[in-house]
């Protein structure tokens, strides 16, 4: 998505190539999986170190667990990054097979213009945002009104997928916010 947006991009895997990347994202995948091999691998603390720093970042489902200050249902010692000061809990909409996509509500979004279409997002065994600090702001929300988006600084944090439904407004922002960076 990145690349088709026009950036360059590279995955990171030791700690030295930190050093060459303007922003950061976090994907989907398996948090309690990426948290274990960021602790075994050394990238754990460089990587708090860049984003307390104001690396710009794009947290996705499991990134966006990676980024809350603070998670609940967390698997045993699981550890988050930290970033974002909001509250998630993991796994919040049940099992896999409850996953689900839907429209969103994105007031961000829609100050760019009159029809702005809605953000068609997948959510896939996602996470859902339920406090928001003072620290952070709202991006996105389901149509009953829970967070699904958040924001703080450079750093924005997604429980759903845009990717996978062609969605690239989001993914537009994090680049305006590297660029600007
Ligand atoms: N449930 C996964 C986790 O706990 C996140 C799923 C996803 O990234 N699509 O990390």
């Amino acid at each position: 998505m990145l690349e088709h947006l026009g950036a360059q991009v590279m995955p990171v895997r030791r700690p030295a190539e930190l050093a060459e990347v303007d922003g950061l994202v976090l994907p989907g995948g398996e948090s309690t999986v990426i948290d274990r091999l960021t602790g075994l691998t050394g990238l754990r603390e460089p990587l708090r170190e860049v984003i307390a720093g104001g690396l710009p970042v794009l947290g996705t489902c499991a990134g966006l667990i990676l980024l809350a200050e603070r998670l609940r249902d967390g698997g045993p010692g699981q550890e988050t990054f930290g970033g974002l000061d909001v509250t998630a809990r993991r796994n919040a909409f049940g099992r896999q097979t409850e996953s689900f996509e839907t429209d969103l509500v994105v007031p961000a979004l829609e100050g760019r213009g009159a029809d702005v279409p809605p953000v068609r997002a997948a959510f896939i065994r996602a996470p859902l945002i339920e406090e928001i600090g003072p620290a952070a702001e709202l991006l996105a929300a389901l149509p009953d009104g829970r967070a699904v988006a958040a924001r703080q600084g450079r750093v924005l944090g997604l429980a759903f997928h845009p990717e996978s439904t062609g969605e690239t407004r989001f993914h537009e922002l994090f680049l305006q916010v590297v660029r600007e960076g």
